[in-house]
């Protein structure tokens, strides 16, 4: 009995170095998916920004052949203009003043199309000045973001080497199976892989465990694990202050199976302990073990 309450007592401190463990291990297997997330938006701010920055330049080039257009034309009606002097027939004027009537007219649409390139400029211009501060923005917050992560994750796998450390300390002498069996439960059991038997419920999974079950429980001679939610079981003194009850909704079935004069057989199988320790003092091979530990 002693030497379980050892085992038991050690799977319990295993269990808090475990639960911890295995929650900074999630923790740190996290941390890339948040950062993914910001990264993943900065690139798609950058390509938008390449893309707007690309239709600028082509809005500029555009300008910049408008005005030379302009340029043109208006030289080309200085000419015309100058002709005029020379000119020496009606039919000359007319010509040439249809000639300077449209070189105008060409000049006034080439205005209007500067205008409407300078207003496109400009509109790209302060649609880029803000996606400019929105990538900055985004830059330092994943900067920060970093930061924050970096010095995090090496206070977690600080953290996790200490926990390792206890593990190490606690684990020699503990049987290699139940060992993996334990881990494997407390994996995935939000962290509870020992529990107490009261009232012949299973406190993990509440589920009402067998009277022969229990007894075997009660007696602790070997660790036993709940057929229902593979816990390791070990056994408390019935506390009904604390209203640790059966749970309605898993009563009803089981309570059928093992019914009411089973629970009384079992509670007043107490004094049936020492036998069960002598019966089973063959089968506790572990106890060879445990002596030779430290
Ligand atoms: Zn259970």
């Amino acid at each position: 009995m002693e030497m379980m309450q050892e085992v038991f007592d050690k799977l319990r401190s295993l269990q808090d170095v475990l639960s911890k463990k295995y929650e900074i291990e999630r923790e740190i297997n996290e941390i890339p998916k948040a950062l993914t997330t910001k990264t993943e938006l900065l690139n798609r701010l950058k390509k938008t920004y390449i893309d707007k920055n690309a239709q600028l330049d082509e809005a500029r080039e555009k300008t910049k052949r408008l005005r030379s257009r302009l340029t043109e034309a208006e030289h080309q009606r200085e000419i015309y203009e100058k002709q005029m002097d020379l000119i020496k027939t009606q039919r000359e004027y007319e010509a040439l003043d249809k000639e300077i009537k449209d070189a105008t007219e060409k000049e006034q649409q080439l205005r209007k199309d500067i205008l409407r390139e300078e207003k496109e400029v400009e509109e790209l211009s302060n649609g880029l000045a803000k996606e400019e501060s929105m990538i900055k923005l985004q830059e330092d917050e994943l900067k920060k973001e970093q930061d924050k992560i970096k010095s995090e994750s090496e206070a977690k796998k600080s953290l996790l080497k200490d926990l390792r450390k206890e593990e190490d300390k606690i684990v020699p002498g503990l049987d290699e199976e139940i060992l993996f069996k334990f881990e494997r439960i407390i994996r995935s059991k939000a962290g509870l892989g020992i529990v107490p038997v009261r009232d012949s419920v299973c406190t993990g999974c509440h589920m009402i465990l067998p009277a022969q079950f229990e007894n075997e429980v009660r007696a602790g001679t070997d660790i036993l694990f709940c057929p229902y939610c593979s816990r390791i079981l070990f056994y408390a003194e019935s506390e009904a202050e604390e209203g640790i009850t059966f749970h309605e909704e898993d009563q009803g079935s089981l309570a059928d199976l093992f019914g009411e004069e089973e629970d009384d057989d079992a509670g007043g199988g107490g004094g049936d302990d020492d036998d069960r320790e002598e019966e089973d003092e063959d089968s506790t091979g572990d106890d060879s073990d445990d002596e030779e530990e430290e």
